[in-house]
Formats: C-alpha cells, structure tokens, sequence
C-alpha cells in the first residue's frame, strides 16, 4: 500500500516536473553531488551525439574527441572553530540511559566468587542488573555505538603505529549463545576493525603443533578487537573432560596458559574472558530446537550429546579453569545465559569497559597539516581535461 502511494506520488511529481521543464532526480543521484554531475556530463553528450551533423556522427569514434570534463567547484570545508575542534577531540561520552539498572558493576558482579561451584550458580540469573529485559535491550543498543566509536579509534591508532589490541574469550557449552554474542554484541561495529576466530578439534597440522601455537597465529593484529569462539581453553576442558592428555600435562597448562595471557597482557592486548553459563534444561530446548527445525540442523552435532551427557565434568573442569587462572591482569567473568538479553548486555558492558579503559584519543598528524590543506586549496580548481 505504502509503496504504490509513493509510486503514484512520484509519478506526480515526475509529471509536474516535466510540465515545468525541470529535470527530475533521484534520491539516490542527489544525494551524491559526484554522481549527479557525473551524469550530467553523461545526458549531455548523449545529448550531442544525437544532435550532430550526421557526417560527424559517421566518423570512426576513435578520432571522435572525448567530451571534456570539468570538475564541479567543490563545497569547501570551513575551518573549524576552537569549540568544534574541541567537540572532535572530546573522549567517547559514556553511555548513560535515564534508568541504568547495574546496581553493581558488571565487572565485580560477574566475577567468579573463590571457590564456585557451577551448580549452585542461576543461570536464569542477572547479577548486578535489576531493569527489565527492554531496558536492558535499549542499554546494549547505546553500548553498541559507544563500542563502534571507541573502537574507530582503537582502529586509527593501530593504522598510525599503535599496538594495543582488545581480546574476547568466549567460552560455553554448546548452544551457550557464542554465535548469538558475536552476532549481537560484535555485529554492532565496524566489521574491518573485528577479526573473529573459532577453535574446533584440531587439524592434523594444529596437533603437530604445541596447542598454543593455533592460538598465537590468530591473535588480533594492533586496532583490532579480536574474538575468540572458544580458545586455548579448550586445551583444559574438552581435552581434560576426554583425557586426551594425561594429567600431569593438563596441569602443567594452567600456569603455561597463565604465563602466555601476560605475555599478551605485556605487548598491549586486553583480555577480557567470558565463561557463559546455561542450565542443562536450557540446553536441552535449545538442542531440541535445533533438531526439530530443519534450517537449524546445520547447528547440531551428534557430538553435542556426548558432551551433554559429561555435564558433571565439564563443570568441573570450568571451575578448575576459574580457579587457576582467573589472574588480576586477566579475570574470568562468569555470565548467566539463560537468558539471552542478560549475556548480550553483560559482555557489551565488559568489552566497552575494556574499551574505555584505553583511554583512546585520535592519531595526531605526524605531517604539517596547514601545509597539506595549502597544497590541496592550490588545486581547488583542478581540471580533469
Ligand atoms: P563448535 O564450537 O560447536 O563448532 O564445536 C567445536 C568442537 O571442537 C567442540 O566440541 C570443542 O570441544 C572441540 N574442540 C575445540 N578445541 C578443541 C581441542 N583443543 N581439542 C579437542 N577438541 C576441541
Ligand atoms: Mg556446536
């Protein structure tokens, strides 16, 4: 309905128009200044060839003069004022909503107490939240944009020499929302500053290789907010839960893992490790979704059943991993997914904290910029003929 009214009115428009002789343009070609002189330049010669003499038109059009272009005379960018130059500078405001419902702050409400033991732990649970899920909805939407400024600037440092580096660990049974973090959370800012790595069973050629050697070819290179779906963990769950190394080995990693985080810590990554956390009930009608619903069966591995049915020891295993090596430099934070708005909102806050705690200005030049705009203005009026 809403678009043949809008058709009907443009054909009115484009009637009306052509009464008047006006030329009508699109959205689209007025809304890109290039494009529409580019295009007129275009009608123009259509124009003329149409007109010319016939002879003219027979000659071979290789000799034909290309019709001449002119560049249009360019809007000029003002100089900015003490004020708007101060506005540009100015840190990445806050996101602040009307209702903020943290009664706690993420951080310290999702850090794992000493001694945790994952069945006591409410997955339905929103620690340190008391808004509603809408709230929490609006809250994650406002963190996105404060996330997608801040990392343009973690981008423009990396660009002009910089080597810091934001890192995600995510971790969680199957079906724990992973996928849906990396969606939701990492979908809401610029794709190119982003660089996204899953961990599967390992290769032929990873298990050739010391474990850490897989991760260590994927870590984010400087501006880059790396994500890890699944990590180096894995080399202390799965490989625990399935005695795939023996024990000695496992427990030699906990510091080896320990010693590499700082590592990362000491060259400029920000660790910021999630460990999200469902109910088994959550897990069977998720599984159970992704069974019954035939474009979901993509999702389901016969593998996810076996894992289930290790639940007791994968629990385990999680609180041994909470326990060795959640340091100060690189604290585990345990996130209740049960409920899918509360993960999303919890790891948009931890990774704009991390985020805000680089403290990220903009590059400054490193060449004369009054310079550079006095040789550009000295070719304001270039000529493309
Ligand atoms: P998914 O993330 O659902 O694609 O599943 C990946 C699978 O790879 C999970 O079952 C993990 O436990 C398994 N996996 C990841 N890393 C390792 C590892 N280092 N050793 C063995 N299995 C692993
Ligand atoms: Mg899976």
């Amino acid at each position: 309905m809403a678009g043949s009214k809008k058709a009907a009115k443009k054909k009115a428009t484009d009637k009306a128009a052509k009464k008047s002789g006006k030329k009508v343009e699109t959205k689209k070609s007025a809304a890109k200044p290039g494009v529409k002189s580019a295009q007129k330049v275009e009608s123009k010669a259509a124009k003329t060839s149409k007109t010319a003499k016939p002879e003219k038109a027979a000659k071979p059009s290789k000799t034909a003069k290309p019709p001449k272009l002119k560049a249009t005379k360019p809007t000029l960018a003002p100089a900015l004022t003490a004020e708007e130059t101060a506005a540009a500078l100015a840190p990445v405001p806050t996101t602040t909503l009307a209702a903020t419902e943290w009664v706690t702050q993420p951080a310290q409400a999702l850090a794992p107490t000493p001694g945790l033991r994952l069945a006591e732990l409410d997955p339905e649970a929103t620690p340190g939240w008391e808004g509603t899920r809408e709230e929490a909805e609006a809250r994650t939407l406002a963190l996105g944009e404060e996330m997608s400024q801040l990392q343009e600037r973690l981008f423009a440092e990396g660009r002009t020499g910089g080597t810091r580096s934001v890192l995600l660990v995510l971790q969680g049974l199957d079906t724990s929302g992973k996928g849906g973090i990396v969606r939701h959370v990492l979908g809401m800012v610029d794709p190119q500053g982003v660089s996204l790595r899953s961990f599967g069973v390992p290769t032929e050629e990873e298990r050739s290789h010391h474990y850490l050697w897989r991760i260590r070819n994927s870590l984010p290179a400087a501006g880059r907010i790396g994500v890890f779906d699944r990590s180096h963990y894995e080399d202390v769950l799965v490989v625990k839960v399935e005695q795939l190394a023996d024990e000695e080995e496992i427990e030699r990693r906990y510091e080896e893992i320990n010693a590499f985080e700082a590592e990362l810590i000491e060259a400029g990554t920000t660790i910021v490790k999630v460990a999200l956390v469902i109910s088994p009930d959550e897990q069977y009608e998720r599984l159970r979704e992704r069974l019954v619903r035939p474009d979901k069966h993509w999702k389901f591995s016969l593998g996810d059943l076996h894992t289930r049915e290790r639940w007791p020891a994968y629990a385990q295993a999680y609180e041994t991993v909470f326990e060795r090596t959640s340091t100060e430099a690189a604290p585990w934070h345990v996130v209740p997914a049960n409920r899918k708005w509360f993960s999303r909102l919890a790891v948009s806050e931890l990774l704009v904290q991390a985020l805000r705690d680089l403290d990220l200005g903009w590059p400054v030049a490193d060449f004369d910029v009054a310079a550079a705009l006095e040789a550009l203005d000295a070719s304001a009026s270039l000529s493309l003929d």
